[in-house]
């Protein structure tokens, strides 16, 4: 595999990661290649899947760790070879409604966002995508072998994929950023994502690969701190959550005007809706423990 000499890239027994610009930062992430004695697989197609030529393009195919614009920027570059898919992220790499659905945008939002993701990230769907399910595995000759783990939560389908015999883990958007975890579309899941933040330390990996700015962690204790900052995001947000509330009861739109996610007056075609399917999480949560209440008005008010 040639290593192209504008992208910086690190090796990891069998894989071989290409950093998208800082460290894989949205809009762009990092490229996991695996080479077996006979098998070429790539992990997702972030944007920079675009720039490293032969070692994506020559891949046999795709396994994906989730599906979203940003994972899926270079399958315009390789229509013939096959891509794999969790069966709950399905619909939405074979189809615009599917994703559509999954993001769970507002329907006049659809077109908007239909353009940005063709122009940002040469969006095209794949109805060909194949399914597959927790535990899936994938021999790529010379004893090297992928098997999924189906770790939801940022999206109904996320996987974790993890490479054998070296122990490399991709994480994916697992991403152990300061933004913390992103819960923001229909499918995902916060409760899902605690139990899949929970679950990481378990897996059997002492490399674990992040799709976005993180980019890699090779020593475990630190990966364990940047993962206890990246879970504390979700308790902070609960916690200004609640601090809105003991203000006033508030109701869900009056919430997202205010913002719990993203600064206030960030604005892009998608945020109202991540700021609704994210709060509407964390309000159900508050909810079922008993912490607040919906009143008749719909407004939800502290117990
Ligand atoms: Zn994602």
């Amino acid at each position: 595999m040639s290593e192209p000499a504008d992208t910086p890239c690190a090796r990891f027994g069998h894989t071989t990661v290409f950093f998208g610009d800082k460290s894989g930062k949205y809009p762009d992430g990092n490229q996991v290649i695996v080479t077996g004695a006979d098998t070429r697989v790539a992990f997702d197609s972030p944007l920079v899947a675009n720039r490293i030529g032969e070692p994506f393009d020559a891949a046999d195919y795709i396994v994906q760790g989730h599906i979203h614009e940003d994972h899926i920027t270079g399958w315009h570059r390789v229509r013939g070879i096959p891509v794999h898919v969790h069966d709950a992220d399905l619909d939405a790499a074979r189809s615009w409604e599917g994703l559509g659905r999954a993001y769970g945008l507002a329907p006049d939002r659809l077109p908007a966002m239909r353009a940005k993701i063709e122009r940002q990230f040469f969006y095209e769907p794949r109805p060909d995508a194949i399914g597959f399910a927790d535990g899936a595995q994938w021999d790529l000759g010379g004893g090297v072998r992928v098997h999924a783990v189906h770790m939801p939560g940022h999206t109904a389908g996320h996987c974790v994929l993890i490479v054998e015999p070296d122990g490399v883990a991709f994480i994916g958007d697992i991403d152990l950023t300061g933004f913390g975890p992103y819960y923001g579309d229909a499918s995902s899941s916060l409760v899902d994502f605690r139990r899949t933040i929970a679950r990481l330390p378990d897996l059997p990996a002492s490399t674990w690969i992040t799709s976005h700015h993180r980019g890699v962690y090779t020593e475990r204790t630190r990966m364990l701190d940047a993962l206890a900052a990246f879970a504390a995001k979700v308790d902070d947000r609960r916690e200004r959550l609640l601090e809105m509330l003991r203000e006033q009861a508030r109701s869900l739109d009056e919430l997202v005007r205010i913002r719990l996610i993203y600064p206030p007056g960030y604005e892009d075609v998608y945020i109202d809706d991540a700021e609704s399917h994210s709060i509407r999480m964390h309000l159900d949560e508050l909810v079922a423990n008993g912490v607040a209440q919906k009143r008749d008005d719909g407004r939800y008010a502290l117990r």
